[in-house]
């Protein structure tokens, strides 16, 4: 709204932070406006609020530096080796970057990309194929229900008995079992991973007899949660408090052009809600549009008002990747 261009970075595949990683089926009951909303419309929501401003999402992409440039802008590396340079960065990295919790077996590196994946890009192209599922939270179980009706043949592994995941989706995922519709087998654990190119057949072994069996696939698919870290943040040279970064009442941080918002942030009386991460991200984006434009004034004014006729198609070229 402020007729900036943004660009948007983050290491996961789907958009959403911890809502869509960590608890996309859950109600929420505390924002503003919603008597109580799961965390996935949650984030449908400003996703398809903010398409008229086509920011720039990147995703699969960290921040793995940023090195502030001698005319006042600021030159951010990622983890796909791309530099984009801007006039102003805000930070908004939650409780770290959020990345796949990566299985520990054989073969398992080695056939990543080549049949075993840790996120559905595409549910299309499981269609026909064997599948394996790792997991027993809200997203193995999701896919395990949407994969069945698409796969040749679904076998979902969990290393408990029982499920974390939404009670509603677990009880249809065990009546689908019971129906025949897949294979639910509990406690296992993968053991290995094989295949020449691709992935081919997949070793399990139960948690308590420690019985192998080997399981014919075309694709492996683990959903065992995300692990979260600072990780690069931690060196850019910003005043922390126990790994948090400090903020004050603009959202500038001790870096002059970066601003923070959300959970990443501390300051007196900080709260870690989503609500008021709306509130921080509105303070950081209007302190950051003046100091990007000084002839900008911070307020934004109201989005409501009359004399607010979007002005906003968005300048795609004037955030552009610096080795472009
Ligand atoms: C189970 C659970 C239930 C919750 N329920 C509620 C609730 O009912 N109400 C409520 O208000 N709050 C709730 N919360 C808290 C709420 O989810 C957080 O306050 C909110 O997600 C914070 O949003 P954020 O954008 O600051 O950070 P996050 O949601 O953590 O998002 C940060 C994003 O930044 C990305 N990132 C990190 N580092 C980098 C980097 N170097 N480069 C690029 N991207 C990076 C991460 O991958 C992530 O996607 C709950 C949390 C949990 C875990």
């Amino acid at each position: 709204m402020r007729d900036l261009t943004a660009r948007i970075l983050d290491p996961m595949a789907e958009a959403g932070g911890q809502l869509s990683a960590l608890y996309p089926d859950k109600y929420i009951y505390d924002v503003a406006g919603f008597p109580k909303i799961r965390a996935k419309d949650l984030v449908r929501n400003p996703l398809e609020q903010v398409e008229p401003f086509d920011p720039i999402f990147s995703s699969e992409e960290r921040a793995e530096t940023l090195a502030p440039q001698e005319d006042g802008s600021f030159l951010v590396i990622t983890s796909a080796r791309r530099s984009y340079r801007s006039r102003a960065v805000i930070i908004t990295a939650g409780v770290g970057a959020l990345e796949p919790r990566r299985l520990d077996a054989e073969g398992v590196d080695r056939l990543e990309h080549k049949g075993l994946e840790y996120a559905v890009r595409n549910a299309e192209a499981y269609r026909g194929k064997r599948v394996l599922i790792i997991g027993g939270g809200d997203s193995a179980v999701d896919w395990g229900l949407t994969l069945k009706d698409l796969a040749a043949h679904v076998s979902l592994i969990h290393r408990r008995e029982t499920f974390r995941a939404h009670g509603a989706t677990v009880n249809r995922l065990i009546a689908a079992a019971e129906a025949g519709e897949l294979e639910l087998l509990t406690p296992y654990e993968l053991k290995a991973v094989l295949g020449e190119e691709e992935v081919r057949e997949a070793v399990i072994v139960h948690k308590q007899t420690g019985k192998e069996r080997s399981l014919n696939v075309d694709a492996v698919l683990a959903l065992t949660g995300y692990v979260s870290r600072l990780g690069p943040i931690a060196h850019w040279g910003l005043e922390l408090e126990k790994n948090r970064i400090k903020a004050n009442t603009r959202m500038e941080t001790s870096l002059p052009g970066v601003f923070a918002a959300g959970d990443i942030t501390t300051y007196p009386g900080k709260i870690r809600l989503i609500a008021v991460g709306f509130g921080e991200a509105a303070t950081a984006a209007n302190h950051a549009a003046a100091h990007a434009h000084p002839k900008l004034r911070v307020d934004p004014g109201h989005s409501s008002g009359p004399s607010r006729t979007p002005r906003w198609r968005v300048r795609a070229s004037s955030i552009e990747s610096a080795s472009a």
